[in-house]
C-alpha cells in the first residue's frame, strides 16, 4: 500500500508543534510496517541551513490557482528510509515563520493544490492521501474537482486528521473562487457561515476522518469542543474515528537524551534527581528535594493557564517548586513572570522555546501538570511519563486516553486526574499527588514505575492507521 503524508510541517526538518512530531514519526512506523509512506511539505526559508543544503532538486511545474499561474518546484530528501519531499515556491514560503500571514488561505491552497500537481514528477501516486489539519484539508476537494479525470487519480482515496479543531482556516468568502478556484458547482463545500472555510471542506470531502485521540473524536460533536463544527461533523459521524498519537520513543529517552544532566532509566531512577538539581541550580532556584512540577507548552488558554493563576499562591505556597516553560499569550507570559519575582525562591519561568530545557524539565519534575480545557491528543504528558514525571491532568481528550487515574490499593494507574475545569478540582488532584509523592514506596513501585514502563511508541496507532487505510 502506499500512502502520501501531506502536512504543513515535519520534524525533523521544521516543527513548531505535535503536527510537525507527528508527520516526522508516524510515516516511519508505518514504513516499518511494509507501508510505501512518503512525505510532502513545504520548503519554508526558515529551515535550518543543514537540512536545506542536503535536498536534491526533482523537478518543476505550475499550479494553477484560479487566474493565477505559480511555480512549483519540487525537492527530495530522506529520513531512516522515508522520502521527504518540499514544495518551493520562494513568494509563497520565503517568509519569517510558518504561520500567521494574511495571505495564509492562497499560501496552503497553493501547497495543497501543488501536492496533486506534483505527483507524476515525485513518481507517488498513492491509494490513500492523508492529509493534515486546515492547512492540507483543501487536498480532497481539489481532487474531486480538478484531478479524478485522470486514469492515476481515480482512485486516490483520502483521510483528514484533524489535530485541533480550533484552528479552521477562515476567510472571506469570496477567495473559495477568486483564489481556490473551485467551480460554482462545488462551492458550497467550501463555504461555512458565510466565510470560506478550509477544514469543512476537507471534512466534507474526504472519505475519512480520524483525531488525534478515541475522545477527542467524541467531544468535539458538543458545541464545547467544536468551535462551530459539531453540526457538521455530527452528519458525518459515519465516517469519523480517533487514533492516540504516539511519540518518538528513540528521540524522548531519559537514558540517551544528551540534554539531560544525568541520563537514567527506571532501574536507576535514583539519579533523577541530579537533573533536578542541575535544573534548579541553572534556573536561579534552590538547589533542594522539594517536590518539582514541571509545565511545557503553549501558554494559551487551551492548555489550562488560567486555571493555574487562578490558585497560583495556593500552589505554591506548599511545600514545593514550580517550573514553567512555554510562550503564548502575552497576558499569561507576563502574569507568570509577575509571580515568579513575588516567588524567587519557589517558581522560575522560561519564556521561550527550547527543546533542550524541555528535555531538562521531564528529566527533572516529578509532577507534570496540564490542566488543559481541551487536549485533541498531547504528547508533552506522555514524555513526560517515560521521563518518570507524574502527570497531573484534566480528563479531556488524549489526556483522558492516556493517563489512567492511580489507584493506591490496586496499584494501577499512571497520574493523577481531575474531571471539571475547575481551579480547586485541580488543586485537589495536585494535593493527591504530593500526597503520594510523600509515600516514597507508594511513588516509585507503583504510579512511577507503571507510567515509565508504558509503551507510547507508534508501533500500536500505526496498526490502527493501517486498519483505517485498509477500510477504504
Ligand atoms: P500542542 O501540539 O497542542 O502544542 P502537544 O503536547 O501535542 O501540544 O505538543 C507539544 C510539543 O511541543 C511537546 O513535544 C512539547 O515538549 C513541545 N513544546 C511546547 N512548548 C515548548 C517550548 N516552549 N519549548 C520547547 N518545547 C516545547
Amino acid at each position: 500500500m502506499k500512502v502520501l503524508f501531506a502536512t504543513a510541517e515535519a520534524a525533523p526538518f521544521i516543527r513548531t508543534g505535535g503536527l510537525g512530531d507527528v508527520a516526522g514519526a508516524l510515516p516511519k512506523a508505518l514504513k516499518e510496517n511494509k507501508v510505501e509512506c512518503a512525505v510532502i511539505l513545504p520548503l519554508y526559508a526558515d529551515m535550518k541551513a543543514e537540512f536545506r543544503n542536503s535536498l536534491q532538486f526533482v523537478g518543476s511545474t505550475t499550479v494553477a490557482l484560479s487566474w493565477r499561474n505559480q511555480y512549483a518546484g519540487v525537492f527530495k530528501s530522506a529520513v531512516d528510509g522515508v522520502e521527504y519531499f518540499f514544495i518551493d515556491n520562494e513568494y509563497y514560503f520565503k517568509r519569517k515563520g510558518l504561520y500567521g500571514h494574511f495571505d495564509d488561505g492562497e499560501r496552503f491552497a497553493f501547497f495543497s493544490k501543488a501536492i496533486l500537481e506534483v505527483l507524476p514528477l515525485i513518481g507517488h501516486f498513492p491509494d490513500v492521501l492523508h492529509v493534515n489539519d486546515w492547512q492540507t484539508a483543501l487536498v480532497p476537494l481539489f481532487l474531486d474537482c480538478f484531478y479524478r479525470e485522470v486514469a492515476e487519480y481515480k482512485n486516490i482515496k483520502t483521510v483528514l486528521a484533524i489535530h485541533n479543531i480550533e484552528f479552521q482556516g477562515c476567510m472571506d468568502k469570496s477567495v473559495i473562487g477568486d483564489i481556490f478556484g473551485i467551480p460554482e458547482s462545488h462551492s458550497a463545500i467550501a463555504e461555512y457561515r458565510n466565510d470560506a472555510n478550509m477544514l469543512k471542506a476537507g471534512i466534507e470531502a474526504s472519505n475519512k476522518v480520524v483525531t488525534v485521540s478515541p475522545t477527542y473524536s467524541v467531544e468535539i460533536l458538543d458545541k464545547f469542543y467544536s468551535y462551530g463544527l459539531d453540526n457538521i461533523l455530527e452528519a458525518r459521524k459515519y465516517k469519523l474515528s480517533g487514533i492516540v498519537n504516539g511519540i518518538d520513543v528513540n528521540l524522548y529517552n531519559p537514558k540517551s537524551d544528551k540534554a539531560l544532566f544525568k541520563n537514567y532509566d527506571y532501574r536507576n531512577y535514583g539519579q533523577k534527581k541530579e537533573n533536578k538539581h542541575g535544573l534548579q541550580a541553572l534556573l536561579g532556584l534552590p538547589v533542594c528535594d522539594k517536590p518539582l512540577i514541571g509545565m511545557v507548552g503553549r501558554l494559551t488558554t487551551q492548555k489550562g493557564i488560567d486555571l493555574v493563576l487562578a490558585v497560583i499562591h495556593e500552589i505554591l505556597e506548599k511545600d514545593v517548586q514550580l517550573v514553567v516553560l512555554g510562550t503564548g499569550d502575552w497576558k499569561f507570559e507576563n502574569a507568570l513572570q509577575e509571580v515568579a519575582k513575588q516567588y524567587p525562591t519557589k517558581l522560575a519561568t522560561a519564556i521561550y522555546f527550547s527543546g533542550d530545557i524541555a528535555s531538562k524539565i521531564y528529566g527533572a519534575s516529578d509532577l507534570f501538570l496540564m490542566p488543559s480545557k481541551f487536549e485533541p491528543c498531547g504528547l508533552s504528558q506522555m514524555i513526560a511519563m517515560r521521563y518518570g514525571s507524574i502527570p497531573i491532568v484534566r480528563e479531556t481528550g488524549g489526556l483522558k486516553d492516556t493517563v489512567i487515574p492511580f489507584d493506591p490499593v490496586e496499584g494501577t494507574g499512571v497520574g493523577f486526574t481531575f474531571k471539571s475545569y475547575n481551579a480547586h478540582d485541580m488543586l485537589d488532584a495536585i494535593n493527591r499527588s504530593l500526597a503520594c509523592y510523600g509515600d516514597s514506596k507508594l511513588w516509585r513501585n507503583g504510579v512511577v514505575k507503571n507510567a515509565m514502563k508504558q509503551d507510547f511508541s507508534w508501533k500500536k496507532s500505526a496498526k490502527e492507521y493501517i486498519e483505517l487505510y485498509e477500510s477504504l
